[in-house]
């Protein structure tokens, strides 16, 4: 039988977590996990719902940076001015997720978590570098984003490990983060291929840091130091954009499937990234 819970603390459903005898799994927003429960392709033995906790929700600022609590919903982050502002790419990454209804419920640790190689929001988060605080029965730890998901549906998270908040960093001056999916249809569709670019630029227009990162063409998100490579150093200039698009392509091991070959995935990420980096440059250097 299907047992639920819903615990006021973190520390409560930790206990739940490490004391469930068969498979336990954490409700966030239920986006993903409620179809999966539906299709049968979950059967977890317990249900913990960390929506009732209320220090998992909600979003401060903190050191310059940002804290959003897990159980955040994308809405709740759409409507943040001053997230907004700072980390334009992650909102609007976390604000493609499905339609208005979704938005209401999904959360970014339940895109991260469910390990969907073209969830929107995790390709923004890596590029930003953002972190999570992991709480577990070993106390909390804080890990990059990056360092969660190790493939399709499988993630680094002990059993009586979840997700407690996100960190934003601080965002230097004059540096900015976009995000672009394409998908096949105009909205509610799975990315064909997804980009998030970070970059700082100089008084000049040269660009002193970068981060390039791709989604939905390899298992994981991938981070392309080769395409950062290619931006640092330069202005966004034809010859970078071109070393940007042909590292982007390199760097991807996409699948073949309805939505695209591998042909015409690893071409799309090249176009992607050169578009990504043009609209975070921008953002950049009016800053
Ligand atoms: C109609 C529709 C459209 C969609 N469109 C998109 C889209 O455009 N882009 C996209 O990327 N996704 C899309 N999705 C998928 C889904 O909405 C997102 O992945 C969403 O962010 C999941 O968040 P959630 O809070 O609902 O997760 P849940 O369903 O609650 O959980 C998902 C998984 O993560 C685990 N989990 C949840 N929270 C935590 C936590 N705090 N710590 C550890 N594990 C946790 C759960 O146990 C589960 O395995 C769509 C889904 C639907 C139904």
């Amino acid at each position: 039988m299907l047992a639920y819970t819903a615990p006021s603390t973190v520390e409560e459903a930790v206990r739940a977590l490490a004391g469930a005898s068969g498979a336990a799994k954490i409700l966030s927003g239920g986006t993903d996990l409620l179809v999966q429960l539906r299709s049968g392709r979950a059967k977890p033995d317990l249900i913990v719902d960390v929506k009732q906790i209320p220090d998992m929700a909600g979003i401060a600022e903190h050191d310059g940076g940002f804290v959003i609590g897990a159980a955040t919903s994308g809405a709740a982050i759409g409507e943040h001015e001053a997230l907004r502002a700072a980390w334009p790419g992650v909102v609007e990454a976390a604000n493609l997720i499905g339609s208005t209804q979704i938005q209401g419920r999904a959360t970014l640790a339940g895109n991260l978590c469910n390990a969907s190689p073209a969830a929107d929001s995790v390709p923004a988060l890596i590029a930003a570098r953002a972190t999570c605080v992991v709480a577990g029965a070993k106390g909390r730890r804080e890990v990059p984003v990056e360092s969660i998901v190790t493939g399709p549906g499988r993630t680094s998270l002990a059993r009586d490990e979840f997700i407690v908040a996100f960190h934003l960093p601080k965002r230097p001056a004059r540096s900015a983060d976009a995000y672009l999916r394409f998908i096949p249809r105009t909205e509610m569709d799975i990315a064909v291929v997804g980009a998030g670019v970070y970059v700082t630029l100089d008084a000049g227009e040269v660009c002193t840091d970068a981060r390039v990162v791709l989604g939905a063409v390899a298992p994981t998100a991938v981070v392309v130091a080769d395409a950062a490579a290619a931006l640092i150093g330069r202005k966004l200039d034809a010859a970078a954009l071109d070393k940007l698009d042909a590292a982007a392509q390199r760097a991807c091991k996409p699948i073949d499937d309805k939505r695209g070959t591998i042909e015409y995935r690893t071409k799309v990420a090249g176009v992607l990234a050169r578009r990504t980096a043009t609209i975070a440059f921008e953002r950049a250097s009016k800053r």
